[in-house]
């Protein structure tokens, strides 16, 4: 039986598969395996880019720039020993937590679908078989957006599609 994951934010910080919650999502520190060991979900879906890295730096960099600031003004260290103080701890502080940020967007990414966007176009069987360009055909366009002069012209079927409905309601309200 499967158990249910908590939520992305749980699974994604353990580093365990989104779907069933047991699985481990890395192979190494960050590298991400190619499927779950456990209910086999394939992580191909799974692209968080550079989303680990930016929210890292941006949660990290003011504590750290903070923290550089009042030891240098309450100490005045020469300039290596930040070099060996506050850089090694910036790179240590962005980088541990990489790996349960990138496993929170990986879960986020499954639990909400998230992908590339696709435009939803709904071919009817008219459309096919006229065969001609839609947006090219001044009829076509008056009877799908009657109480839209600028829908004229539109590129693409679906946007025709979305004036035609929105026309419609109008003319349901007046
Ligand atoms: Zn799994």
């Amino acid at each position: 039986m499967q158990t249910t994951p908590k939520g992305p934010l749980l699974t994604g910080i353990r580093g365990r598969c989104p779907r069933c919650g047991e699985g481990k999502l890395f192979r190494g520190f960050l590298k991400l395996a190619s499927r779950c060991d456990v209910c086999g979900l394939n992580y191909g879906f799974a692209d968080p880019a550079d989303g680990p890295a930016f929210f890292a730096m941006t949660a990290m960099s003011f504590p750290v720039v903070g923290l550089a600031l009042w030891f240098d003004a309450a100490y005045a260290p020469p300039w290596w020993v930040h070099l060996v103080t506050t850089l090694p701890l910036l790179i240590v502080l962005c980088a541990l937590p990489l790996r349960p940020l990138k496993g929170w967007l990986v879960c986020s990414q499954y639990f909400y679908k998230a992908g590339e966007g696709r435009l939803a176009v709904t071919n009817t069987s008219s459309d096919v078989d006229t065969g001609r360009p839609q947006a090219r055909d001044p009829r076509r366009q008056e009877r799908l957006s009657p109480s839209k002069p600028e829908g004229h012209g539109a590129p693409n079927h679906g946007e025709s599609a979305v004036s035609a409905n929105h026309g419609d309601s109008k003319r349901e309200c007046s």
